[in-house]
């Protein structure tokens, strides 16, 4: 065994759990490093209390006067916990968090120091940040950029520095980050289900859209991970034959969590919750040393910051225990890989989560409405939410082999589609009163229980109703969940705009009554979008020729699925529901398009170094070894020799062509990049990068994984993937 392995593998298995001090209830320290409601309440005037109330649930500003009052108030609160900085955090385009640090420390003179946080420095700051992503939006209008408080999403303490989550955005008020986008999308859904709401009950005034993550991950030793340069590099194994044993049987799944990840889990957690932030549940997923960690959901504008600030403190906590976080959509071959199930529903400030059936008929019309209206608008954008979920790590889970395929389409259960086939017969027009009765006692009367048990599930469907909530699974784990929701809530409104519109139409010059234009609009909504409605398996082959027919999109890589970003259909919905400018979408493409490049560019460049630099190297040692055998049996037997070195001889060739294999591909692979790079054009760059570079990897990788098994383990230079998966 290299050294290197060696070393790897003993450190790891000497490896004892870390003890993680426990003696607090988890609801005693809850939102303890949060400037929350009760910190606010306990600390600030009555004034600056409400103008930051005001400012979280009607969206008004906050005066500067208030601004000193709450940052002082949040300067005291913060040093008394110890805390020395602060930073402005926030989204960049990288899909990280950033942050900068700035001591409270100021001195005044004379030798004297004092601790200083004002208005000024809580609202608005200029980090230096030229080195951000900007798809061209500083460079073509001014170079600076500023981060602003969102006072929706509270401050936290961690190690030892206060954070202050805030929008990103050019001083010419493009965004530069995905909060930005993401608060306007949550915007303008809050005021179309306002206008929805309404019809139902007059007294909801708000609508806030919920986001529930569910957090996939792989937890691989850090001794075993820092062996391998392709995971050190791209967060994931770029070669590696299978292990004898992988998933087949199925023992990892929700099964005893190993000691030294529940310890992990544990330290994790207890910080999770100094923040504020929900966990509930954590469980061992279908592949060997997966997981998922999963909160109650909250409001999606929280909800995502919390996912943002749980990916980063994972890593942190990770390091202490000896682990390396694997985020990466598909860290290993043959084996599953890791999503991110965005959770998803509407609800009221009156309490009602408009995608669950209530106890009257017309509660049940209320669901049906915004059910109905979600499934219109995934089937009208359903290419936009694909391209939501792009990203060169996720193309391994979409529309690959061994991963769900790139189509979007909607699962709502048997009992649900029959409920929508019969509102499908509803009369045009005028209802019966009879037919009104009928749909009240039979149709629409019968959801709530229709929904109980509602326990067929589907877990090859990428978006599919669970009984209170859509689930969008196709999310990548290592998404930035503003990206889908900002393109989930966004549809989701402008559909409820043109709802609102087309029901009162009726409502005004057809002379209906508000439920029968409701179930007329409705009838025509379930007839139209059809189509995207699926209920068999989404991961047969069957269902790629099906949904052709049905015109749906299968856009299987990046490159092709980042198109309908900037489609005519896309900005024209961005700019109406005042989301996103063309400018910043564009831009946003840009970016996407090029991190695309980037990443596979980093993989080739990978790959190609492990190819020629340990396992071609490792090949001809192991094939000397075999010729030095083979002219010692000749020695011995003269003529005869072949007899004994027939499976040596056989070897050594094989050796050979295998290498020239990886040698030519490798050469192949580095030519296909650099007729790429000199292509100016991004989207004909990216297609090269997609359609050349990217398909000689498992050319390459497949010679490379045969001559794992072919030669000598004490000579093999990368860590196994049965020593990276069954390490406890
Ligand atoms: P699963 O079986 O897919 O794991 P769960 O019922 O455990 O589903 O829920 C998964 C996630 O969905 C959790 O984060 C949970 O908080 C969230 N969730 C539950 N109800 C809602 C809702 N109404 N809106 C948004 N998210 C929800
Ligand atoms: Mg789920």
């Amino acid at each position: 065994m290299t050294t290197i392995r060696f070393h790897a593998l003993k450190e790891s298995f000497n490896r004892k759990p870390l003890k993680v001090k426990e003696n607090e209830r988890r609801s005693a320290i809850f939102g303890s490093n949060v400037f929350n409601e009760t910190t606010m309440r306990q600390t600030l005037t009555k004034d600056a209390y409400k103008g930051v109330k005001d400012a979280i649930e009607k969206g008004t500003k906050i005066n500067r006067n208030i601004a000193d009052q709450i940052s002082s108030a949040m300067k005291d609160w913060a040093l008394s916990k110890g805390v020395t900085h602060y930073t402005h955090w926030f989204q960049p385009l990288t899909g990280a968090t950033a942050e900068k640090h700035d001591a409270f420390f100021e001195t005044i003179g004379n030798g004297l120091a004092i601790e200083k946080f004002d208005g000024g420095q809580l609202v608005q700051q200029e980090p230096d940040a030229s080195s951000f992503p900007s798809g061209g939006i500083r460079n073509t209008f001014e170079a600076r950029g500023y981060t602003a408080w969102d006072p929706t999403s509270p401050a936290f303490i961690y190690n030892t520095t206060l954070c202050i989550p805030t929008v990103f955005v050019a001083y010419t008020g493009e965004a530069l980050d995905y909060k930005t986008p993401l608060l306007r999308a949550l915007q303008a859904v809050d005021k179309s289900a306002v206008g929805v709401a309404k019809y139902f009950d007059k007294n909801v005034k708000k609508v806030n859209a919920s986001l529930g993550w569910e957090q996939e991950y792989f937890l691989i030793d850090s001794a075993l991970a820092l062996s391998r340069p392709d995971i050190t590099l791209t967060g994931r194994t770029l070669l590696g034959h299978s292990a004898a044993k992988g998933q087949q049987l199925d023992d990892h799944y929700f099964g005893t969590i190993p000691n030294r990840a529940m310890s992990f889990m544990r330290d994790l957690e207890t910080q999770c919750m100094l923040l504020g932030i929900p966990v509930k549940t954590r469980h061992n997923e279908v592949a060997p040393n997966q997981f998922e960690l999963a909160p109650i959901y909250e409001e999606a504008n929280l909800a995502v910051d919390h996912n943002s600030l749980l990916m980063d403190i994972m890593e942190k906590i990770a390091e202490r225990h000896n682990f390396k976080v694997l985020f990466h959509e598909k860290p290993f071959a043959g084996i599953n890989g890791s999503g991110k199930h965005n959770n998803w529903s509407l609800s009221t400030d009156t309490g009602i989560n408009l995608l669950s059936p209530g106890k009257t008929p017309m509660s049940n019309l209320q669901f049906l409405t915004f059910f109905v209206n979600t499934i219109k608008a995934v089937y009208d954008y359903e290419e936009l939410l694909r391209a939501a979920i792009a990203s060169a790590s996720n193309d391994h889970r979409l529309g690959a082999n061994e991963a769900p395929p790139a189509i979007i389409s909607v699962f709502i259960g048997e009992q649900l589609t029959k409920v929508l086939h019969e509102l499908k017969g509803v009369t045009k027009g005028k209802l019966s009163p009879e037919e009104k009765t009928d749909l009240k006692l039979n149709v629409v009367g019968k959801i709530p229980e229709i929904l109980l048990d509602n326990t067929d599930r589907n877990r090859t469907s990428p978006f599919a109703f669970t009984g209170n909530k859509f689930e969008f699974r196709a999310v990548g784990s290592t998404a930035n969940c503003a990206n889908p929701m900002t393109v989930l809530n966004s549809v989701v409104a402008k559909q409820l705009i043109e709802f609102k519109q087309e029901v009162d139409v009726l409502i005004k010059k057809k002379d209906l009554k508000k439920d029968e234009a409701i179930f007329n609009v409705l009838r025509e909504y379930i007839k139209k979008s059809s189509n995207i409605l699926f209920e068999g398996n989404g991961y047969g082959e069957e269902w790629q020729i099906e949904a052709k027919k049905r015109g749906l999109s299968n856009n299987k890589t990046t490159p092709e699925a980042l198109k309908a970003k900037i489609s005519k259909k896309t900005i024209a919905l961005f700019e109406e529901l005042d989301v996103m400018s063309k400018v910043e979408i564009e831009a946003r493409y840009e970016i996407e398009v090029e991190e695309y490049i980037m990443h596979i560019q980093i993989e080739g460049r990978t790959l190609g170094d492990i190819a020629r630099n340990h396992v071609v190297p490792t090949a001809v040692k192991y094939q000397n070894t075999l010729i030095k055998n083979v002219t010692g049996l000749k020695e011995i037997y003269g003529k005869d020799f072949k007899k004994y070195a027939k499976e040596q001889l056989g070897l050594i060739e094989d050796i050979s062509k295998r290498i020239e294999t990886i040698n030519s591909g490798v050469t192949k692979m580095t030519n296909e990049r650099k007729k790429a790079n000199i292509i100016e054009d991004i989207e004909k760059r990216a297609a090269i990068y997609c359609n050349k570079v990217k398909p000689l990897f498992d050319k390459i990788r497949y010679q490379c994984d045969k001559l794992e098994l072919l030669i000598d383990d004490e000579i093999w230079p990368l860590t196994k993937y049965r020593e990276l998966l069954f390490t406890k």
